[in-house]
Parts: C-alpha cells; sequence; structure tokens
C-alpha cells in the first residue's frame, strides 16, 4: 500500500488533500518523464451537488500504474512508500502527474 498525497483538491475523490478511494490508476505507458503520466481515476467536481462530505480519507491505497518506465513500477503495482499526485484545477485527468515518477 502506498501512502499518498494529492493536491488536485477540484478532483471528487479528493479531500484534506488524500485519496478517497481504496484504489487508483495511474496512466503514463510511454511515460519517461512525471509531466507524461497522470490519475486515471481524476473526476472534475463541479461544484455543489456532489461533495465529499461523508468520504473519508484514504492515507494509503493501493496504486496501479502502466508507467513501466518508473522505477516504482513492479507488474504495473507502484511500490513507493509514498506518492504525490499533482495538478490542482486540471479538468481532464490529463493535466494531473504522479510527480514521485522517477526514470529506471
Ligand atoms: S486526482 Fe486521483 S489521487 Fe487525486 S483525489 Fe482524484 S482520484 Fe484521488
Ligand atoms: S511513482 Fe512511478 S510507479 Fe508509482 S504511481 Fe508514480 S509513476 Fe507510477
Amino acid at each position: 500500500m502506498t501512502k499518498l498525497e494529492c493536491s488536485v483538491t477540484n478532483c471528487v475523490h479528493n479531500a484534506d488533500r488524500c485519496c478517497c478511494k481504496s484504489s487508483i490508476l495511474v496512466d503514463g505507458h510511454k511515460a519517461s518523464s512525471a509531466e507524461d503520466t497522470c490519475c486515471a481515476s481524476f473526476d472534475e467536481s463541479k461544484g455543489g451537488v456532489f461533495t465529499n462530505l461523508f468520504k473519508t480519507p484514504e492515507t494509503r491505497l493501493e496504486v496501479s500504474c502502466d508507467a513501466e518506465k518508473c522505477m516504482y513500477n513492479e507488474d504495473r503495482r507502484c511500490v513507493a512508500d509514498k506518492i504525490s499526485i499533482n495538478g490542482d484545477g486540471a479538468a481532464q485527468c490529463g493535466e494531473t502527474r504522479c510527480s514521485t515518477f522517477k526514470a529506471r
């Protein structure tokens, strides 16, 4: 399980800069830098109705990841102890990234 911090506060799954999902998918099949990765589980919060009031932030979660060129990727799973997802204000998942990506 990976400790995850997420600054994408406008994602519906975000609460207190943590993710409320029990697992996420990071995309970036051909990624060779953090900019080429993104959180595929991102959903834009349109405000109002769909708030996270009753959700609990998860500090550790399962992270599946397609960025096989990252040194923390083992069999498409993230084995880093801690990762940071960034991209506050993103309107689509492509505007987010895993800043912890490190090329092998
Ligand atoms: S962008 Fe990804 S990691 Fe961040 S809160 Fe949303 S689903 Fe969770
Ligand atoms: S640290 Fe690497 S393996 Fe882990 S989620 Fe980020 S890009 Fe994927």
